[in-house]
């Protein structure tokens, strides 16, 4: 920390002051997604200025935006949103916005997993196919479909402001790097765990895009969201699959209460084997995605080995 201090002193103004370092050149970006705001800066570097409106530990299933955010949003030439459903309050951004600057839905452009919809989940009704399905939003929990965002977000720079395209590849291509040694880093972490036990019990339905890359199988006290409330039923459901499945931890979420899961080691023997990022990068560990996935995976597989 002094070595780097010591250093940041030495820089000459000079070359400080040409930096736009976020200032009034830079493009702003207004993002619903702590992922994409970090993507954004990544890739943006000194030529962005990335409004974090869905904050790092905040439920983007229970976020409303503030008439602030709406401001930020409205200044923005280019807005980033998860996509697949998960803003719910997107007409109050369109009506703030009136149609002006960018708007980029880049999950939308991600491979989908559907699901069934809870029908006592009043999202997932809104957002449900024919069929009672609707498309997973937690596409993050893939690094491969992060990998596929920061192509999406680089791409939509460069098209905004072309001037600065070398940077916005240069910038893009490290960070795709540390993304590729992440997810290397995962399978040899999951290949540690027989596939018979990659059993994952979690708060919310939050995990199946990570289920599908590293061979598990979910089952979630809550659904998709988690604005409802598990019944009885299921709850009983899945202790009895707990049980039969001989599944040794269970998992809590930083942004949910703990009090069914607590419940439920209770009755079926299984204990807490930790607390997950469900919903996007939060505090501690889970501040950047790579510190989010390994802390996950770490707990993971630590925990049912
Ligand atoms: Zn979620």
């Amino acid at each position: 920390m002094t070595i780097r201090k010591g250093l940041f002193i030495f820089l000459p103004l000079a070359f400080l002051a040409t930096l736009p370092a976020g200032g009034a050149d830079a493009l702003q970006v207004a993002s619903f997604s702590t992922i994409l705001t970090e993507i954004a800066r990544q890739v943006g570097g000194n030529h962005v200025s990335v409004a974090g409106l869905v904050r790092p530990g905040q439920d983007p299933h229970e976020y409303q935006p503030t008439p602030d955010d709406l401001k930020k949003a409205a200044d923005a030439q280019l807005i980033l949103l998860s996509g697949k459903h998960l803003e719910h309050y997107l007409e109050k951004v369109q009506q703030a916005t009136g149609g002006k600057g960018e708007s980029l839905s880049v999950g939308d452009a991600l491979p989908n997993l559907k699901m069934k919809a809870d029908p006592d989940e009043p999202e997932a009704k809104a957002a449900a196919d024919r069929n009672g399905m609707i498309d997973d939003p937690h596409w993050w929990n893939s690094v491969v479909n992060v990998e596929r965002a920061t192509l999406i977000v680089r791409d939509e720079l460069i098209k905004l402001d072309p001037a600065n395209r070398a940077d916005y590849e240069s910038n893009a291509k490290a960070y795709l790097a540390k993304l590729s040694q992440l997810d290397a880093w995962a399978k040899r972490k999951v290949a540690e765990l027989p596939r018979d036990m990659r059993k994952l019990v979690t708060s919310h339905d939050a995990f199946q895009y990570l289920a599908k890359d590293y061979g598990f199988k979910v089952y979630a006290i809550e659904g998709v969201s988690t604005e409802t409330e598990p019944s009885d039923r299921h709850i009983a459901e899945l202790i009895d699959e707990i049980k039969k499945e001989a599944v040794k931890a269970i998992f809590l979420e930083n942004t949910l209460n703990p009090k069914v899961t607590v419940e439920i080691t209770q009755e079926t023997g299984a204990r807490i084997g930790g607390t997950l990022y469900a919903d996007g990068l939060g505090e501690g560990d889970g501040s950047t995605y790579d510190g989010m996935v390994r802390h996950n995976i770490t707990t993971i597989v630590d925990s049912l080995k």
